[in-house]
């Protein structure tokens, strides 16, 4: 039984479905409506640590061949990545390099190839004198991901039920027993909280002690490109400090200031100030005006107090499986990291793939972990 119909849920009831009788509750009435369906849909290798490097690398494979009948559509394409810096930012791209290089074939750009790459950027003084390529990144289309684990779900016999928020649990001898708030009852011998933003809550409920996991509040907005020019082939372009980033969207521009603002969980808005930084450094970073904003959205990601993402069996819970914290990297992990819970759950061994499973452990040593 997994609480949770987001991308770490449904992808993880996939894995298990093929060996297991897998039912996923989700408290909202479609899948992916928090986190998963907020996201940046991007993987690349610039964000998170070693760790997260890792689990995307051993995750990438999927996304360019899914298994036979996953999708009919691809789940991503193709977009290069640039991340650029300024004078007093080369120390930092550096060291960038040397944490990507094991992971990804990366170029290093001037000024004109950055140009090349994307031409409204500020170059020169104050603006972008150096960046990192990576040819290899891919903007992922989680709508034909999330669906195409609930297929898998469905196709085994598994279920998805949806506006099934989960109010109380209990366990009763060798079962754990849920009533959701319509006053539902299920029950199952082993319990997943990939509950997202809201998995210390379902924890207490059912008397687990808590993670101290934090859902930081990002935002994003749409606009549309300067008129006289073609920005589909841009780049996910992005500052080498977290500041600014943006890239083409169905024929306009997406961008994020990238805050990080601690939230309680819920369903989460875009603060008007961080809609106005965002359009501000886009004014400040490029050559493009936002005159109009199209659109704008916020979503959550939620930390573990490490920033690693965690998938493990609670060691003060019989049958509790964690598989939380998946931060701003949840979509670009999700195959691995389901990968990792199944095997888990089912006792199988896990085939490393350069990640172990102690890094991922509910309690870790910080030294394991990074
Ligand atoms: C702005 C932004 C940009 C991002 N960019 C990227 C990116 O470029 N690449 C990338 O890989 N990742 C990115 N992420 C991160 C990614 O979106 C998340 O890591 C991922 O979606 C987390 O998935 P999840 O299933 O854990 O959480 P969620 O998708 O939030 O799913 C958790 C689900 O649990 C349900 N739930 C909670 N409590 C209960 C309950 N009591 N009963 C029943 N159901 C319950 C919720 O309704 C929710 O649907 C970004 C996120 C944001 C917000």
């Amino acid at each position: 039984m997994i609480i949770g119909g987001g991308v770490a849920g449904l992808s993880a009831a996939a894995a298990l479905s093929a060996d297991a009788k897998v039912m996923v509750l989700e408290g909202e009435e479609s899948i992916g409506f928090h986190s998963s369906g907020r996201s940046a849909t991007m993987l690349h290798y610039a964000l998170g640590n070693p760790l997260v490097r890792a689990l995307t690398l051993a995750s990438r494979g999927f996304f360019d061949e899914p298994p036979p009948s996953f999708t009919d559509v691809p789940l991503g394409r193709r977009m290069p990545v640039l991340v650029y810096a300024r004078q007093d930012e080369l120390d930092v791209l550096d060291s960038l390099d040397a944490d990507i290089a094991p992971f990804a074939t990366l170029e290093r750009a001037d000024e004109r190839v950055i140009h090349e790459l994307c031409p409204v950027l500020r170059l020169g003084e104050g603006g972008a004198i150096a960046g990192l390529v990576d040819r290899s990144g891919i903007r992922l289309d989680p709508h034909a991901l999330l669906q195409g684990f609930a297929r898998q779900v469905r196709r085994t016999g598994g279920e998805i039920v949806l506006g099934a928020r989960v109010a109380r649990i209990n366990r009763a001898g060798e079962l754990w027993n849920v009533e959701t708030e319509r006053g539902e009852t299920f029950a199952a011998p082993v319990l997943v909280n990939a509950a997202g933003a809201w998995a210390d809550a379902v924890a207490a409920i059912a008397g687990v002690q808590p993670l101290g996991l934090t859902p930081m509040r990002r935002t994003i907005i749409t606009f549309d490109a300067p008129d006289d020019v073609d920005a589909s082939g841009w780049p996910f372009a992005k500052t080498v400090g977290d500041e600014l980033y943006f890239a083409p969207e169905s024929g306009r521009l997406f961008a994020s200031p990238m805050d990080e603002v601690p939230t309680d969980p819920c369903d989460a808005q875009p603060d008007e100030l961080e809609v106005a930084l965002a359009a501000q450094r886009i004014e400040e970073r490029t050559t493009m005006r936002v005159n109009r904003i199209a659109h704008k959205w916020a979503g959550l990601r939620t930390f573990a107090p490490d920033r690693g993402p965690v998938a493990g069996f609670a060691p003060d819970a019989p049958d509790f499986f964690w598989l939380a914290g998946q931060g701003g990297f949840g979509l670009q992990t999700s195959p691995v990291m389901a990968q990792v819970a199944a095997s888990l759950i089912q006792g199988e061994p896990w085939p490393s793939r350069g990640v172990t499973t102690e890094q991922l452990a509910v309690r870790r040593s910080p030294s394991v972990s990074r």
